[in-house]
């Protein structure tokens, strides 16, 4: 099974102006000299082996991941990293896609007048929603108005699935179910199972309800994870102050992938404002989270997993093989 994140920011995709690009190249010299590397061809050896920061550069494409396994593959959400998505989808030559929407709001259905097959005959895209009102939502953007295209004028086809929660639906030996996440006009999240592996999208999510007792069906959605995409847009100082916007913080993912023995933490729907020195430190203050409630499950992570679970940072472009 692997996991592509085609976009990683959430609320409203990011540009790196010129001004940014300097700052990050700045960095990533005063980084290289200070490990002794003199030439290009060594600079661009340490960026690709993580030698240097991991990555250089998160991107600001918003919510969209692809989960496939063996010749099947999903979508979550159309945010504007599905924009790219589909320039890929084309040069691979698929016709027909199938994509999983966690909610409307904007960031998370933007990219979707952009992906190609969607205006070329011979494709289609099936788009799989547990909101009833999702095929309105979707169809409103292509009013000739927010974008020149009406929804007829589309050349490829488009149909919907409306899914109950926890209603699977399977492809091959892909296995996708939706699962509940509290989030203001409600969103869902995504378990993919495949041949024993195991991965779920938790965004967009605050992650208020948190105990077993309290997460009541959903529990079963995190238990044993192999991968869980986690909303981490704020630092714990934040969130306090955005209380019922519908994000988390890196810790409370901790808290959960320690107890429920999720094997890795995928941090995404970074804050636009977060600049790549904040998730930086988010991270790091993460690990180091980590690390100190360890011992309080040592028990458990020593027969899963010696080191506790494995915390990374989703950037545009990453891809995972589980
Ligand atoms: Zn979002
Ligand atoms: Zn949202």
């Amino acid at each position: 099974m692997y996991i592509k994140c085609w976009g990683t920011r959430g609320s409203l995709p990011v540009a790196t102006t010129n001004a940014r690009f300097l700052t990050l190249l700045e960095e990533t010299i005063n980084q290289a000299r200070a490990g002794g590397i003199s030439t290009t061809s060594e600079l661009l050896a340490a960026a690709k082996d993580g030698k240097l920061f991991q990555p250089l550069c998160y991107g600001g494409n918003t919510s969209c991941t692809e989960v496939g396994h063996k010749g099947h593959s999903v979508f979550v959400d159309m945010g504007s990293g599905f924009r790219e998505a589909g320039t890929a989808a084309i040069q691979s030559g698929a016709k027909e896609f199938h994509i999983f929407m966690t909610h409307m709001h904007w960031d998370h259905i933007m990219g979707m007048p952009f992906f190609v097959p969607i205006h070329v005959p011979g494709h289609k895209l099936n788009i799989y929603h547990v909101h009833r009102n999702a095929p309105e939502y979707i169809r409103i953007n292509f009013n000739g108005v927010n974008f020149p295209l009406t929804w007829e004028q589309l050349g490829g086809k488009v149909e919907f699935h409306q899914l109950k929660p926890y209603q699977e639906t399977i492809f091959g030996d892909l296995k996708v179910t939706p699962f509940v996440l509290d989030h203001p006009g409600g969103s869902f999240g995504y378990r993919c199972e495949a041949a024993g592996k195991s991965a779920a999208v938790g965004v967009d999510g605050e992650f208020k309800r948190l105990t077993p007792q309290e997460l009541g069906r959903d529990h079963a959605f995190y238990q044993n994870l192999d991968l869980l995409l986690f909303d981490s847009q704020y630092e714990m100082s934040e969130l306090a102050s955005r209380f019922d916007w519908g994000h988390c913080s890196p810790n409370i993912g901790v808290d959960l992938a320690l107890r429920e023995g999720i094997k890795t933490l995928l941090f995404t729907h970074h804050d636009p404002w977060a600049t790549e020195e904040k998730l930086r430190r988010m991270y790091a203050n993460a690990v180091k989270y980590m690390h100190a409630q360890l011992d309080a499950h040592r028990t458990k992570w020593d027969a899963v997993q010696p080191g506790g679970p494995v915390l990374k940072m989703a950037y545009d472009g990453m891809k995972i093989e589980l």
